[in-house]
């Protein structure tokens, strides 16, 4: 059980960090409370998928999948090469693609993904969901136990 929140809240912070398009390995400038209320301001309502991709030049194929995310109840699975997203064609898309096709099915959150996997193609139908608080909780604490040295529940002045 904590191996699997450990693996979440690393889903999760890669995200999140690829949502400010910086490296996560990098130190943040900011004050720990600035980024706690910068990170809660980007993800609160916000709807995700629940995956991470790697890119192939050409093409992306799925790196990992949050644990209990819509992508994982949609029967994704960690090496599917991505086809197409809402009849865009993904098959030979960058990174930044993939993000523009679903910050554009944001709204509704529908997506019609269609995915490589062992030669066969599989069609699924997802829908994109707001990070919970819990979520939002564990993306914000793994931020600033990684990149500001805080403790949880230590309290800032
Ligand atoms: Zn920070």
């Amino acid at each position: 059980m904590h191996t699997r929140l450990l693996k979440l809240t690393t889903v999760l912070l890669l995200s999140a960090a690829a949502l400010y398009g910086a490296d996560e390995t990098k130190k943040c400038s900011a004050t720990a409370r600035e980024c706690e209320q910068q990170i809660r301001r980007m993800l609160s309502g916000r709807r995700y998928l629940g995956i991470s991709v790697v890119e192939l030049k050409p093409g992306l194929v799925i790196k990992s999948i949050v644990a209990d995310g819509p992508a994982s109840r949609a029967d994704l699975k960690e090496g599917d090469r991505l086809i197409a997203i809402n009849g865009r064609n993904m098959s030979e898309a960058t990174a930044r693609e993939f993000k523009q096709a679903l910050a554009d099915a944001r709204e509704t959150g529908t997506l019609w993904i269609i995915v490589q996997r062992r030669g066969n193609f599989r069609r699924v139908e997802t829908r994109m969901e707001p990070y919970s608080k819990a979520q939002i909780d564990k993306i914000v604490q793994a931020h600033l136990t990684q990149s500001h040295s805080v403790i949880a529940g230590a309290g800032q002045p």
